[in-house]
């Protein structure tokens, strides 16, 4: 006997209980303007374009976006031993940096972000602990169909403690937000907010303390 297929609300249960990561889902102007944050957080009209955020006489939102909090993604990355190992990269080059730092040996290649001397001031003012993640943000407009025009803007966090082989593997970048489109974001930050402002809480908290400060 086959099991009947999951709806789509059983099927995103199941991915947060396995994986343990509930996506926050927030108001946004539906032209993509600016999202429901931080200063608009009470807004109920776009305050570029006009655009009611509500459906008419109702509290229900006429668009949301989704954010995908960084906490749980970066304790599953220590979770298991493999992807373990795979995150003690920068550590291990670290140490070996710091020796030729402080025998006053420069770096004779400049392959990647490690090599510069922004990264190992930080580590030596203490700035960037061992125990640290380092997260490189990036965001880009992504075309999910080809043959209809769906483009919707996606962020990713790209961990920095991995090798520079492995981070851009697509099992190890972590989407930290999908914006729906079809327009890019006027306001980038008020989408980006609820990502950020979990990223600092947990600075913030000490339960994962970040080195990196923007
Ligand atoms: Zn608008």
């Amino acid at each position: 006997m086959h099991d009947a297929p999951l709806s789509y609300s059983q099927v995103k249960r199941k991915v947060t209980e396995i994986t343990g990561i509930t996506p926050i889902y927030t108001d946004m102007c539906i032209d993509t303007c600016v999202a429901f944050t931080g200063p608009f957080a009470e807004l109920e009209r776009c305050p570029l374009c006009s655009k009611a955020r509500f459906e008419e006489n109702s509290r229900k939102p006429c668009q949301q976006f989704a954010t995908f909090p960084i906490g749980p993604m970066l304790q599953a990355s220590r979770r298991h031993l493999r992807s373990s190992k795979q995150m003690s990269y920068r550590q291990n080059e670290t140490e070996k940096l710091l020796e030729n730092f402080w025998g006053n040996i420069l770096p004779t290649t400049l392959s990647e972000y490690l090599h510069g001397s922004e990264y190992i001031e930080a580590v030596v003012r203490g700035d960037i602990r061992s125990e640290d993640f380092v997260l490189l943000y990036t965001i880009d407009g992504a075309q999910l169909y080809r043959s209809k025009l769906s483009d919707c803007w996606i962020y990713v966090w790209v961990l920095l403690d991995l090798a520079p082989e492995v981070r851009y593997r697509k099992d190890k970048v972590l989407v930290g937000g999908v914006i729906p489109g079809p327009e890019a974001p006027k306001n980038l930050d008020s989408f980006t907010y609820p990502g950020f402002h979990h990223l600092a809480a947990l600075m913030h908290g000490g339960l994962s303390p970040m080195g990196l400060q923007w």
